[in-house]
């Protein structure tokens, strides 16, 4: 076989081990019916409504889409009260991710920042990129630290990164410290704040900076319909960001990334607010009893702001994922966060969710 030599970057990265998936751990166990409570999916599913309209749109997949999704984003414009010059989609947030850091950090020269045991795409992106990946440790508690991130920056910081909420703690800064923390990066410097999670924080206008996003001249806001809008995958997200920036995107993109079907679930999913509603409702009543469950059985919960929960069991967490997955209950240890005493947990539905905590149970008090 022919050895050929690669990019150093990509030469460095290890290949990427997945989980299993339902049908793997249904045969290995031996089990009828498995739960995924692991890469916090909408506990509802998809839309009837969106997967209608994904129905009748079928037959049109022998088209191209249009370039840059115009009437997505003349809807999110409407929706959020931003001018569309702002806008742009991707196939998924993390294509947002990507071209943000290909297209505005230079390779060997630029960094980007943003805090210990977090989403690993940042710093992957960065790696492949070529672009230095910097870490500033967390606050007391796994606080987001909004100040050491201010501190840490200097003049070839292109891109300060912020999850909020944040995965996997859940826990969200306030909009306040989210100003304070754009006012004082240096000129040429971005906030991206990956707001992922933001439907499921109360009460909004607390949390994003959406609302007043005119006031601010290097913020770019990262949102997705994975979650609360159940189109994972679909792969849709979006940014919102100066509008000089959005430009310099969708000038150097990649053409036609968001399908045709995309699009048109994307326009639907944002005018189905009954489902919209649903989730938030199926997510916060879920959220609080699962809280409530796993203090009970002796965890220790992270107050969290979004569809999941990081918890401390009073037992190695390897060992209770292992001991779950036998019961048929995927949830996500967080070793990889560097967490490797802690495990996420999204919310499900009701019976999904009573399932793990009996599950929970049994585990724990067997040990
Ligand atoms: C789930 C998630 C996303 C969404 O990614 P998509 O590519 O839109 O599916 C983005 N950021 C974080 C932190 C997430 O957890």
């Amino acid at each position: 076989m022919r050895e050929f030599t690669m990019r150093p970057e990509v030469m460095d990265f290890e290949s990427y081990t997945p989980g299993l998936t339902i049908e793997q751990i249904k045969e290995r166990y031996g089990l009828d019916q498995v739960i995924k409570l692991a890469s916090n999916e909408n506990p509802l599913g998809a839309s009837p409504v969106v997967q209608k309209v994904i129905e009748r749109h079928a037959a049109s997949v022998f088209r191209y889409p249009q370039n840059h999704s115009p009437r997505l984003v003349a809807e999110l414009s409407r929706h959020l009260g931003v001018d569309e010059s702002h806008i742009v989609v991707g196939n998924g947030s993390d294509e947002i991710i990507d071209m943000l850091i290909r297209m505005k950090c230079r390779p060997g020269m630029d960094n980007i920042l943003c805090y210990s045991n977090s989403f690993s795409m940042y710093k992957l992106t960065a790696r492949l990129c070529g672009v230095e990946y910097r870490e500033v440790p967390r606050g007391d508690d796994l606080a987001l630290p909004l100040d050491a991130l201010a501190e840490a920056v200097d003049e070839k910081t292109a891109m300060v990164f912020v999850t909020s909420p944040d995965n996997p703690t859940g826990l969200a800064a306030s909009v306040e410290d989210l100003s304070v923390l754009a006012g004082v990066l240096p000129e040429n410097c971005l906030l991206v704040v990956d707001e992922a999670y933001i439907d499921f924080v109360w009460p909004p206008e607390s949390y994003t900076p959406m609302q007043a996003y005119d006031k601010f001249s290097n913020l770019v806001v990262l949102r997705t319909f994975s979650k609360a809008y159940g189109l994972a995958g679909m792969r849709l997200g979006y940014g919102v960001m100066p509008a000089s920036i959005a430009d310099y995107l969708k000038r150097a993109r990649l053409p036609f990334t968001v399908n045709l079907l995309a699009e048109e679930a994307g326009i639907a999913a944002l005018n189905d607010e009954e489902f919209y509603h649903a989730t938030l409702d199926a997510v916060m009543r879920g959220r609080d009893y699962l809280r409530d469950e796993l203090e009970k059985l002796g965890c220790e919960v992270v107050p969290s702001q979004a569809n999941f929960l990081m918890f401390t069991p009073p037992a190695p967490a390897q060992k209770l994922f292992k001991e779950l997955l036998k019961k048929g209950v995927i949830v996500r240890p967080l070793a990889s966060f560097g967490l490797g005493r802690s495990i996420r947990v999204n919310v499900g539905t009701e019976s999904e969710n009573k399932a793990f905590i009996q599950a929970m149970a049994e585990v724990l008090n067997n040990e």
